[in-house]
């Protein structure tokens, strides 16, 4: 998988935030010190959470399965924009069939577990779909002999507030390997000046080995 953060909200228009209930502006410093404290006593200790959603980040999530997808859009307090396979399947029309342990090729399109038979039965779903889609039956139809491996994309919009809830639910060792690994990696790649707000939210047992 590959999570590029696209934008994210300056700390200092959360301190803003925070700050228009006591009409307190001049103690802000631009999201400094002053301004990261008071949003972690605030948002955090007083439990006034809501201040947390003016903090937004957007991230492109690459190369992530179906299965990780399905998990993902439980997070109702976040945005997902997805690639829709009704209108991207052509690019695996295209190709040539798969040999079942060719792993290295086929994962262009299906997510690999290391679990041999379980690879190779998605490689089998994979060009069992490919042949569908080659007898000209259209994608509408096509797509529901996708595979859970298969990969997909998104654009994901989600607040620190939900983030936190996020992460919280999801780097633990009880959510699925491959989303707790996304936690892990949406927490590594969150500016440095943000982590402060999502560290006792994230379990820091070693990632998945699965
Ligand atoms: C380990 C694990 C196993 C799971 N297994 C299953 C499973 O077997 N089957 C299954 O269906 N799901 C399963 N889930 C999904 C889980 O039930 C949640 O749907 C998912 O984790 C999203 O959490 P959330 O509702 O807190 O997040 P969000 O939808 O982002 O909501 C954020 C917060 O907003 C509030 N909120 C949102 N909507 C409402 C509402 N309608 N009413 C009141 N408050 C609301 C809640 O405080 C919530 O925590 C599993 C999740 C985990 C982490």
């Amino acid at each position: 998988m590959q999570i590029t953060l696209l934008h994210h909200t300056p700390l200092n228009v959360c301190a803003h935030a925070i700050r228009t209930c006591w009409q307190s502006f001049e103690n802000g410093d631009e999201g400094g010190e002053k301004d990261r404290a008071l949003i972690d006593r605030v948002g955090n200790k007083f439990k006034h959470a809501s201040t947390l959603e003016h903090l937004v980040y957007t991230f492109y999530i690459q190369g992530v399965s179906r299965a990780l997808l399905q998990e993902l859009a439980r997070h109702r307090m976040a945005s997902p924009s997805v690639k829709s396979t009704r209108y991207t399947l052509k690019e695996l029309k295209e190709c040539e069939p798969f040999a079942e342990d060719d792993f290295a090729a086929a994962q262009r399109f299906i997510v690999l577990t290391d679990n041999a038979q379980v690879d190779s039965a998605s490689i089998k779903a994979l060009n069992a779909l490919q042949a569908i889609l080659k007898s000209g039956v259209s994608n509408d139809i096509a797509k529901y002999a996708l595979p859970e491996s298969y990969k997909t994309e998104l654009t994901w919009t989600i607040n620190a507030r939900s983030l936190q809830n996020f992460l919280h639910l999801r780097s633990n060792k009880a959510a699925l390997w491959e989303i707790r690994d996304m936690a892990h990696n949406i927490y590594e790649i969150l500016p440095r000046e943000h982590q402060y707000l999502f560290e006792t939210h994230l379990y820091t047992e070693s990632k998945s080995d699965a």
